[in-house]
């Protein structure tokens, strides 16, 4: 791994810089040696990620993830030296709880790169929301993605309809609106459904006020609607 002993080696030039003080600003520098691990740096403030770039970074990680050709960016000590500093994360993903559905490693992600949101069935809620405008507002996320997934157990038990015990409940609730769009569509009903569901949630998402149709309006955010096969590993955009 000729790649590694590089960022040894440029690690320990960073740590040399630490050593004789000004740690924020070695920290900096050393972000600089490792160009092409960088996503952000604190110099890059999240508006200056705009929405359709930061929806290609992940697009392209995808790809990469797919033809397995990952480079693990922003997974080393340098990264974690400037993170620590703050988080300046590009995208929010709202993504299943599902452990088929890692968002850092389908997109080929790193530390502080996404802004993870999992919940069973990729619903929104007002915790959810909560999250959401957090690092929408206060981090200037400029993009949200709603990620359902193939075969989906949350949308499938919506579907099946049956009672279910506990909490599991309040999960199929929020996904029951969607089913109603998929009913008598073409193709598979649990596909058809798991569609309806991100479309929902985006549709939901994108009419949340006062923050989301604010940022919106302003073109600081975009959210869109994607569906992760977990055969492939491919994930399109929907809505
Ligand atoms: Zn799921």
């Amino acid at each position: 791994m000729m790649d590694n002993r590089k960022h040894l080696r440029r690690l320990s030039r960073r740590e040399m810089l630490a050593a004789a003080g000004g740690g924020a600003l070695a920290a900096a520098l050393a972000v600089k040696l490792v160009g092409h691990q960088r996503v952000a740096t604190n110099e890059d403030s999240p508006a200056g990620t705009s929405p359709d770039l930061a929806l290609q970074k992940l697009m392209d990680g995808n790809k990469r993830f797919v033809e397995e050709k990952r480079t693990y960016p922003d997974q080393n000590r340098v990264r974690l030296a400037e993170v620590a500093q703050g988080q300046h994360p590009f995208a929010i993903v709202l993504g299943c709880a599902d452990s088929r559905v890692p968002a850092e490693i389908l997109f080929d992600q790193g530390i502080g790169d996404i802004f993870d949101i999992r919940v069973a069935g990729n619903i929104t809620d007002d915790v959810v929301l909560g999250s959401i405008e957090y690092a929408a507002e206060h981090l200037g996320v400029p993009l949200i993605v709603v990620l359902g997934h193939e075969g989906c157990g949350a949308v499938k038990a919506a579907l099946e309809g049956k009672p279910v015990p506990g909490h599991i409940g309040s999960l199929l609730a929020a996904i029951n609106p969607a089913l109603a769009k998929a009913k008598g569509q073409a193709g598979d009903p649990l596909d058809n459904a798991v569609k309806a569901n991100v479309k929902l949630v985006v549709e939901q998402l994108k009419s949340s006020q006062p923050i989301l149709t604010e940022l919106l309006k302003e073109g600081r955010l975009k959210i869109v609607g994607a569906r992760y096969d977990l055969d492939s590993g491919k994930v399109e955009t929907i809505a």
